[in-house]
């Protein structure tokens, strides 16, 4: 029987590479998104185009019981999901001043709980089946630490000790936990920077330009497959050496 991956923020830049990588490595594809129909879209006419057994979901990552039930229909859909990308998330630039109760309520909803609901969700069957792989996007900001970012550095940080500590306690079972923090990636999660302030920061990067989400996806791909089984508890920055 074919594997199903769950992709979260299916949608978006990195996210739909993941979910286009993973379909070209052979798994069948849970895709979740938000908000945005047109991504959700192109991503499904694309996998269909491959033939890939797929699903979209649109979904709440940061709601519980939104959540739960999709757990529950992609366990059924797919005979049970083995690889989970948590890779929904959402930034902010903001004086550490001016942010707001909302503010930091909404970026650990989404960036950190998001996280937890769909470990939450996805660990038993794993268990069951004593196999499995969860792939965390966090960033470079949650191990370093960014100005004018500060609880989305701290959400992306709360995905790390995440992930530490599950890939430990989920090891016995034969579940590897990972984690990804990549550098600047050339998305949509970048657009409020101007072609100016963009070429500023590509030459603040060692390797002067920013990442593909094509780059993260095959790190996805690699941490998803068999060659990887004995790594846990990891976290792989990708950065072009900003880091
Ligand atoms: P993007 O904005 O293109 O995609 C973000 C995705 O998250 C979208 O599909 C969106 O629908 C989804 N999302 C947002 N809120 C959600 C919610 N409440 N429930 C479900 N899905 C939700 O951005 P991207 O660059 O592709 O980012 C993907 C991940 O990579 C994020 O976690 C981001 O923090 C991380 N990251 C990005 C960069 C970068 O420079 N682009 C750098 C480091 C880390």
């Amino acid at each position: 029987m074919k594997k199903c991956a769950f992709i979260t923020g299916a949608s978006g830049g990195i996210g739909s590479e993941i979910a286009l990588r993973l379909a070209r490595d052979g798994f069948e594809i849970a895709a979740c998104y938000h908000s945005d129909e047109e991504g959700a879209k192109a991503l499904d006419s694309a996998l269909s185009d491959m033939g890939v057994k797929h699903k979209i979901y649109k979904a709440d990552v940061s709601d519980y019981k939104n959540i739960k039930s999709i757990f529950a229909d992609a366990t059924d859909y797919f005979g049970g999901v083995s690889v989970l990308v948590n890779n929904a998330g959402i930034a902010q630039q903001k004086l550490f001043t001016d942010i707001t109760e909302d503010d930091f309520d909404l970026l650990t909803a989404v960036n950190f709980k998001g996280v937890f609901n769909c470990c939450k969700f996805a660990v038993p069957h794993m268990i069951h089946e004593k196999s499995g792989k969860i792939i965390n996007i966090s960033s470079m900001w949650g191990v370093c630490g960014a100005s004018c970012e500060t609880v989305y550095s701290a959400t992306k940080a709360a995905v790390i000790g995440l992930t530490k500590a599950l890939a430990r306690e989920l090891a016995p079972s034969n579940i590897q936990v990972n984690c990804i923090a990549p550098g600047a990636i050339d998305t949509k999660m970048n657009d409020n920077l101007s072609a100016e302030e963009k070429a500023a920061f590509a030459n603040e990067i060692p390797m002067g330009r920013f990442g593909m989400p094509e780059e993260i996806a095959g790190i996805v791909s690699f941490l998803a497959g068999g060659d990887s089984d004995y790594i846990t508890a990891q976290v792989i920055t990708a950065d072009g050496g900003l880091t």
